[in-house]
């Protein structure tokens, strides 16, 4: 009796290992932000409120559904509010996907990031990683401990999108409030809502429903195997600043950038990414002096930066950011300058990510 009781235990036991076996694997790696967050109540106005406040194993216990899903491996990178989210963090991120993406046995990333910078950061990757593989960045909008709180649906759903083999190939993603959202057109549209993030120009790339998701299109710029740029041997990033144009600006802050050592200027711009004369009499300057590369951007939320408008880029040696905002151009020219310097370069590159 006692025999046949070990040996339905023993083939039971082989079974879940079996089981385990054909589950792909997904690492988290967390960063921190609100979904790693608390506060001492559940209001959402919670003075006590703290970002980066749980690890990522406590984050994974909150959701045990995705054990499920997939064999996942949490990895702690920083446990930081992504307001302060830098460089240096940046490079490690990218060189540890691309090393977890080489390995056979794993079907997909998932990173937990805060919402204030995740725009730059799924764009930093968006171009940096090399490999098809699924790469999921999520977070929320309300702390762990909020009535409501969306941290655990929205990790579910971005395993759910990592795991699924239509994934491969779609650059890296956002995965949150049932939506997916390109890289390559990721904006923070809303300070509090949990639908805080749009794809506004080009439209989200799918939606999670059913625990699966639905890709309703491809995202339209180079990213990822396709992409030029190259962090291996890169351990420190040109230093890029955005400065924002209004009606009055003066040169002030590209004077204090240039003498800062920028080594490039993403404006800000009104409209079609126009600026005062002489903030862009000042810009160009700096160029034909061979001390920074600008490029124009706009701080209109949707539309392109288009070239040949009422600034004559060629003249001035700018560049102009196409459909890329302020913060995507300055993580793209941040990475175009471990290359070129040429405006025309740039400009390529601007038009083709
Ligand atoms: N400011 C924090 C961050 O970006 C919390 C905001 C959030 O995650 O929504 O990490």
């Amino acid at each position: 009796m006692k025999k046949t009781f070990n040996l339905i235990l023993f083939v039971f036991a082989l079974s879940v290992a079996a089981m385990a076996q054909t589950k792909p694997t997904i690492y988290i790696l967390a960063t921190g932000g609100t979904i790693a967050g608390t506060g001492t109540g559940s209001n959402d106005a919670d003075s006590e409120y703290k970002a980066g406040a749980i690890t990522v194993n406590a984050l994974l216990e909150a959701v045990p559904e995705i054990n499920d899903l997939a064999n996942v491996k949490g990895e702690q990178v920083v446990n930081i509010g992504s307001q302060d989210m830098n460089d240096e963090v940046w490079l490690k991120l990218g060189k540890r996907v691309n090393e977890l993406l080489r390995q056979n046995d794993v079907t997909g990333i998932v990173i937990t990031h805060g919402t204030d910078t995740q725009e730059e950061t799924a764009y930093f990757l968006n171009l940096v990683v090399k490999s098809d593989k699924p790469v999921v960045l999520v977070g929320s909008m309300r702390p762990s401990t909020a009535i409501s709180a969306d941290g655990p649906r929205n990790i579910y759903n971005a395993v759910a999108c990592a795991v699924a083999p239509e994934s491969k190939g779609k650059g890296v993603m956002v995965v949150m409030d049932d939506k997916i959202l390109g890289a390559d057109d990721l904006t923070k549209t809303n300070t509090l809502s949990v639908g805080t993030f749009e794809n506004p120009n080009y439209g989200p790339l799918g939606i999670v429903y059913g625990g699966k998701p639905i890709y309703t299109r491809e995202p339209l710029k180079r990213h990822t195997i396709k992409s030029e740029f190259d962090i291996t041997k890169v351990n420190k990033l040109p230093r890029v600043e955005i400065i924002l144009s209004y009606s009055n600006a003066t040169s002030l802050f590209v004077d204090a950038a240039v003498k800062a050592g920028a080594k490039g200027i993403v404006t800000a711009g009104v409209g079609n990414g126009n600026m005062t004369t002489v903030m862009q009499n000042s810009l160009a300057k700096y160029v034909k002096e061979g001390k920074i590369a600008v490029v124009r951007s706009s701080r209109i939320m949707t539309g392109p930066t288009a070239q040949w408008d009422e600034v004559n880029d060629d003249k001035l040696g700018f560049s102009a950011s196409w459909y890329n905002n302020p913060y995507r151009s300055r993580v793209l020219l941040m990475l175009a300058l471990t290359k070129t310097t040429d405006y025309k370069e740039i400009q390529r590159m601007f038009a083709e990510y």
